[in-house]
């Protein structure tokens, strides 16, 4: 399959100037559209016809009712219309109310329109699709949200750490459509306006030029996003918030018990974004700010241009667990600056930023924690690689008639950025540099295809330096199941030094206070917890808490492996410890293996069930979804 995308904008420049033309007469009479009948678009996960007619802009005007957890107002899109005779506008809807719409003319005036909404594809939602009459270049359609939006969570006072509702967004990826009418598809982009009015004593942000350090007292923001974006990056987040500087474009939101922590966590903040210049290039997106969520926020973070967000179960106290960060920034670059033109291209935005997030933690830390890090993701790829569908052991993978959901697994992350490594590798650093500077600005701002990749890279890289990399290995990667052999594997002297040591503990050579435990990084730790695995009994747990106390870690990655490891050994402590962290943690990194243990272990599926069912209403739609399907309580 190939996602046919137009590129250029010189392009749509002159359909426009057509357009304009074509709009001194005057708009023709309604009538309806002369099929009605809408087929999912080029894209397999959106009814929208952007090759016919395209987004350009948006204009948001909406008003946030926290008690009610909607979102209602109006959103005027802009129109580019390649096709100016194709007399339709289908948008992407799921769980919207439609009120009304309209087309504006080119006098700005109101023309009504037919429209209806199609049948409900689940997932995919219904379609919104309206008559688009000729020389109309602008539609506005008014709508709310309903409180059951998947890409919002609205939570109530008791369920956020500052005592005050809170309320964010995730659009990826495609969820936008449950809170705006539009072309929920990464291949469309467009630039938008947006006045949100939220309650007088919250703060309303969004990823976008506008937002402010300081509560308005009116209630009402504004925002403007100058840099055309695809529908998964649209977000806004609504809480108790407050701002810190980290540096003089970058700094921190968050409710008021975690902002200085978050502050001092983050502090590298602005090294980062240098780092990434000096690698590939400006950043382009104005100022970098990040926004900790509640903990109930489904993944470690989302590459929302200009505000990213992050969990707050990252804030370990001793920034150990900074490559998350290093991650969403990485995506100003790779992602959101060149993305995938559908989701089954998802390694091109996701296996780049884990071989540049590896690279800026090089920069920040040196090679010995990239190794680790590198062999702690080789190590879990090859897990999931070993479980994964035949489908889903390849970086190109045909997704058509599957919820996009299913593409976020390690292969397009790992296996991509092991590719990378490859090429880097084979290439040499140097050259592979050059070419990656060269590729983000070529596609700046566009969304390819794996063959637009490979395309390019066959120019720029393979013919351009002849000898070092054949088509039919880098096709081996791209479509071929599994790793290729001759894929290089990280290595870890600090890792064998840790499995040495384990080994000499696990056969009784040596006690558990000999282990040389206070030089050894948190990612040592993880991987001598991953290698513990069905290895311990509850007696063992208990010596292990007296000698380091890790069932009080602060850091959720240890803390996680450790209740991982408690759900084995049906160790007592370790299930105490775990019950608090379901109740308040709603990471799917985390709570969806620990269902799954739970469900499968002989004695922890029925309470697991109790559990679920207490944490269920503090948990984000994508968190129930996943536990209630580890769980065995709804179907795959
Ligand atoms: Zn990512």
């Amino acid at each position: 399959m190939k996602v046919l995308f137009v590129k250029s904008i010189t392009v749509f420049a002159t359909i426009l100037l057509l357009a304009a033309c074509q709009t001194d007469e005057a708009p023709q009479p309604l009538k309806p559209a002369p099929d009605m009948k809408v087929e999912v678009g080029t894209d397999p996960h959106s009814f929208a016809e952007y090759e016919k007619v395209q987004i350009s802009h948006m204009t948001l005007d909406l008003d946030a009712d926290m008690s009610r957890r909607t979102l209602s107002g109006h959103v005027v899109l802009d129109l580019e219309r390649p096709e100016p005779g194709f007399q339709r506008l289908v948008l992407d809807t799921r769980d919207l109310d439609i009120h009304d719409v309209n087309a504006i003319d080119p006098d700005g005036d109101f023309l009504p329109v037919s429209w209806h909404l199609g049948k409900d594809h689940g997932h995919l939602g219904r379609p919104l699709v309206i008559v688009l009459p000729q020389g109309i270049s602008q539609v506005r359609i008014d709508y709310s949200s309903r409180p059951e939006a998947f890409g919002l969570q609205w939570l109530d006072a008791e369920q956020t750490s500052s005592g005050r509702p809170f309320m964010f967004s995730q659009s990826q990826p495609h969820y936008a459509r449950t809170w705006v009418p539009l072309q929920d598809t990464p291949a469309v982009r467009y630039t938008f306006d947006a006045t949100v009015r939220g309650p007088r004593d919250l703060m309303v942000v969004m990823g976008a030029d506008g937002n402010l350090f300081e509560l308005n007292a009116t209630g009402e923001y504004h925002f403007h996003m100058p840099e055309p974006i695809p529908s998964y990056l649209m977000a806004i987040a609504i809480g108790d918030l407050e701002f810190a500087e980290i540096g003089p474009r970058s700094g921190v939101y968050a409710e008021p018990q975690w902002i200085g922590p978050a502050a001092e966590e983050f502090d590298v903040l602005e090294e980062m974004i240098d780092i990434g210049e000096n690698l590939y290039g400006p950043y382009r997106w104005g100022r970098y700010d990040l926004l900790v969520l509640p903990p109930s926020f489904p993944f470690g973070g989302m590459e929302n241009p200009r505000l990213s967000y992050v969990t707050p179960t990252i804030i370990a106290g001793d920034g150990s667990l900074l490559a998350l960060v290093a991650h969403e920034l990485a995506h100003s670059w790779s992602g959101n600056l060149v993305t995938n033109a559908a989701w089954r291209d998802l390694w091109l935005n996701e296996g780049f930023t884990v071989y540049f997030e590896a690279r800026i933690m090089e920069a920040l830390y040196g090679a010995e924690i990239r190794d680790q890090l590198a062999k702690l993701a080789w190590d879990g790829l090859q897990d999931t690689l070993a479980q994964a569908d035949p489908r889903d052991r390849q970086l190109v993978r045909d997704l058509s008639d599957r919820d996009p959901e299913q593409a976020f697994m390690r292969v397009p992350y790992d296996m991509g950025r092991f590719f990378l490594d490859w090429l880097e590798d084979r290439f040499g650093r140097e050259t592979f540099d050059a070419f990656l500077r060269e590729y983000f600005d070529h596609f700046a701002f566009e969304s390819i295809t794996s063959e637009d990749f490979r395309d390019y890279a066959r120019e720029h890289l393979v013919e351009a330096h002849p000898g070092r990399v054949s088509m039919d290995e880098i096709d081996e990667w791209l479509y071929e199941p599994g790793m290729p052999e001759f894929a290089i594997a990280p290595e870890s002297d600090a890792f064998e030094q840790v499995d040495d040591w384990g080994e000499r503990w696990l056969a009784g050579d040596i006690e558990l206070d000999e282990l040389p435990v206070e030089d050894w990084s948190v990612h040592q730790w993880r991987h001598f917890l991953i290698g513990l695995e069905n290895k311990l009994d509850a007696e063992t747990m208990m010596a292990m808490d007296n000698e380091f106390a890790l069932v009080e870690q602060q850091n959720y990655e240890i803390l996680f492996l450790w209740l991982m490891r408690a759900i084995e050994a049906e160790y007592e402590p370790g299930i105490e410890r775990l019950e608090q962290f379901l109740l308040e943690v709603g990471r799917n990194k985390f709570t969806r293996p620990l269902y799954a243990s739970l469900a499968e272990s002989d004695w922890g599926r029925d309470w697991a069930v109790e559990v679920y069912e207490r944490a269920r209403p503090g948990y984000h739609p994508l968190t129930r979804q996943a536990a209630e399907r580890a769980l065995g309580l709804s179907e795959e």
